[in-house]
């Protein structure tokens, strides 16, 4: 069975080591700050005394920091070429493309095989129905395959370009941006409005299958470029958004948000979308920030 170590026993990494001794493989651990190993080390972990005996002691390396600055400092120690060199480094902390392939660079300079991954789940998923992106030579994506498989119910390789898994991440990050925001606003005038929390978020869970499909339809309207066959046009919705800064100012809600959203609906109105989709709202971004890859 492939021996893994996991470098960084945050809320995450925890769970992931965790994960990889519930399904029996040999793992090595270490963490900056001691002590954080101590639960896993009494499940059978083995400890690493530095980051490079760390790395030397396993096939496959994950590592699950803050972030590739902290990945950056951890490998610039003395020696990392020597332990580094034929293993396979699996990147789990959160990036940006740019970073991934910077990344990619280092690792691959080191003589080792390079893996990209981007995790889009709870720690408390990982072992069952996790979803992790991964990216980067498919030979040392094969080599960590059964790593992977462990971690993630849903792998989903992105292919050889080593930045995907960290794009598409921070799509589904900016869409969870909108999610949360949106959330805390609606439960905000919810409780105002004397509905409750409760049944503000049930009424949104018995509309997920829906809402998933919403997801699925805006996608293919933006990629087919049908924005102008609307059930619904931006217009419309525009209005009902501009309709919450009045809700907002009638509750004495913090309208920072109606406002902010109401701002870009008009904004999309304004350029001329007003009878297409609301989903052509993109196209305002899209026209705002051409691709650029850092
Ligand atoms: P966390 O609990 O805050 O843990 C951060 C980890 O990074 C700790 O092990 C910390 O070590 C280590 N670290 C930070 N700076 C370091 C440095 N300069 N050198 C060495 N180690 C350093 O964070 P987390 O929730 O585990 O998240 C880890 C990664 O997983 C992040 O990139 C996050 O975006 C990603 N992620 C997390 C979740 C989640 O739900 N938690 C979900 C998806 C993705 P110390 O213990 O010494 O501080």
């Amino acid at each position: 069975m492939t021996t893994v170590t996991v470098l960084g026993l945050g809320e995450m990494g925890a769970a992931l080591a965790g994960a990889l001794l519930t399904r029996g493989f040999k793992v090595t651990v270490w963490n900056r700050t001691p002590g954080k190993a101590d639960a896993l080390l009494a499940r059978g972990a083995g400890l690493a005394s530095d980051v490079a005996s760390a790395i030397s002691a396993s096939e496959v390396i994950v590592v699950c920091v803050s972030d590739y600055t902290a990945t950056e400092a951890m490998l610039a120690v003395a020696g990392m070429e020597a332990a580094a060199s034929g293993r396979v480094i699996v990147q789990l902390s959160t990036g940006i493309p740019g970073e991934a392939r910077r990344m990619g660079e280092r690792i691959e300079a080191l003589g080792a095989g390079y893996v990209d991954g981007a995790i889009l789940a709870w720690p408390r998923q990982i072992g069952h129905d996790a979803t992790i992106l991964v990216s980067g030579d498919g030979a040392a994506i094969d080599r960590s395959r059964p790593v992977l498989d462990a971690l993630a119910g849903n792998l989903v390789p992105m292919g050889a370009e080593v930045g995907a898994s960290a794009a598409l991440f921070s799509a589904v990050l900016a869409y969870l941006a909108g999610h949360w925001i949106g959330f805390a606003y609606g439960v905000a005038l919810a409780e105002a409005e004397g509905i409750g929390a409760e049944t503000f978020g049930d009424t949104l869970a018995a509309m997920a299958p829906v809402l998933g499909q919403d997801n699925s339809h805006m996608g293919k309207v933006v990629s087919l470029g049908l924005y102008g066959d609307p059930e619904s046009t931006l217009r419309t919705a525009g209005a009902d958004i501009a309709r919450l800064v009045r809700h907002a100012a009638d509750l004495n809600l913090n309208p920072v948000f109606p406002e902010f959203a109401s701002r870009i609906f008009a904004d999309g109105v304004e350029h001329g979308y007003g009878p297409e989709e609301h989903v052509a709202l993109a196209k305002l971004f899209m026209e705002r920030g051409p691709g650029r890859r850092g």
